[in-house]
């Protein structure tokens, strides 16, 4: 099979891999019926997070079951299924408690910019639609498996709901679609910092009332101004920076609501800062696993269309130019035909 693999910062090829197989009686292999480009791959295409070894690009999936091992038995091959970048049982006291992405069976999935992928522990994974889907309606399943899933813990995790000023920090696809959960949550106020037209105009489609331009101590200056000096209820950062974390924390208000979906690189929060805010925090790998029966109900019934993230579409020969034009900002997200 063909499948996208980093050698070092910015070179990035189409290989040819090993098809998966089967190796333990609860894996699954899956046809993937698109690949996508998320936001985090550029942590180690800029060279930020280190590549030790070529390493296989690639952690959202969906696509039609082509074989499953023994032991599983809630999924088929042939169904369509959509899954999280950790594969889990769905039966431990995390998984239990909607934290499948601290599963004490977890294993992380790579690689899924290929034509094929091994899923372990299929059967706590994966969640079947309802029929296969239609051609259009994939991009939007595609984004179930971890932006909009993401986004939409961010959401949560910020204490997002009916009544609430929302401020999202970043406007990269996990932002916009944190937006549009802090929406379909029954959120009053949305608030999206962002500086790019385009995203400022998708933000607003998916729900977004006010736009705050400005960053860092002027940003957080905007959204006391736009909330009666007191900060908002809610914050989702979906960035990972310093300067994002901080001014997610800076515009919540005391009692409020932080929720950190961005991988942090670099971050340090003050602890004495922390303390006297007042600010919940909470975040971390979201558990999109926890979301997904809702979230595939929501797409399948044509309620909410994530898929409108991807803003550019490539053949998967050019995955290069996928990296390069996420990595300059000239797309949000790259949907891969494979
Ligand atoms: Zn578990």
């Amino acid at each position: 099979m063909r499948a996208a693999v980093l050698h070092a910062p910015r070179d990035i090829r189409l290989e040819v891999r090993d098809d998966p197989a089967i190796v333990e009686p609860t894996d699954a292999v899956i046809r993937l019926s698109a690949a996508c480009i998320c936001g985090s791959d550029l942590w180690p295409y800029r060279g930020i997070s280190a590549i030790r070894k070529p390493t296989p690009m690639g952690h959202e999936y969906a696509g039609i079951v082509e074989e499953v091992g023994e032991a599983v038995t809630a999924i088929k091959p042939g169904q369509f299924v959509v899954g999280s970048f950790f594969a889990s049982d769905n039966t431990c006291a995390p998984c239990r408690d909607g934290y499948q992405t601290s599963c004490v069976n977890r294993q992380g999935l790579g690689g899924t910019q290929s034509e094929y992928a091994r899923v372990p522990l299929a059967d706590g994974t994966l969640v079947a639609t309802p029929e296969v889907p239609p051609a259009d309606l994939i991009p939007s399943f595609l984004a179930a498996s971890d932006v909009l899933g993401t986004g939409w813990f961010g959401a949560v995790a910020a204490g997002a709901g009916a009544g609430k000023t929302v401020v999202v920090v970043g406007d990269g696809a996990v932002g916009l679609l944190a937006v549009m959960a802090a929406r379909l949550l029954g959120s009053e106020r949305i608030i999206a910092m962002s500086r790019h037209e385009t995203r400022q105009r998708l933000a607003r489609e998916f729900g977004a009332t006010d736009i705050v331009e400005e960053r860092g101590d002027d940003g957080v200056a905007m959204v006391e101004e736009l909330t009666d000096g007191i900060g908002a209820d809610s914050a989702v950062e979906a960035v990972g920076t310093q300067e994002a974390m901080m001014q997610a924390i800076r515009a919540t208000r005391p009692g409020g609501h932080v929720g950190f979906v961005g991988v942090p690189h670099g971050v340090e929060i003050p602890g004495a800062e922390l303390f006297s805010s007042h600010v919940h925090l909470h975040g971390g790998p979201a558990p999109v696993r926890r979301f997904l029966p809702q979230l595939i109900d929501l797409i399948w019934n044509r309620e909410i269309d994530p898929g409108r993230v991807f803003d550019l579409t490539l053949p998967f020969a050019q995955v290069a130019e996928g990296y390069a034009a996420m990595d300059e900002r000239r797309a949000v997200k790259v949907l891969l035909t494979v």
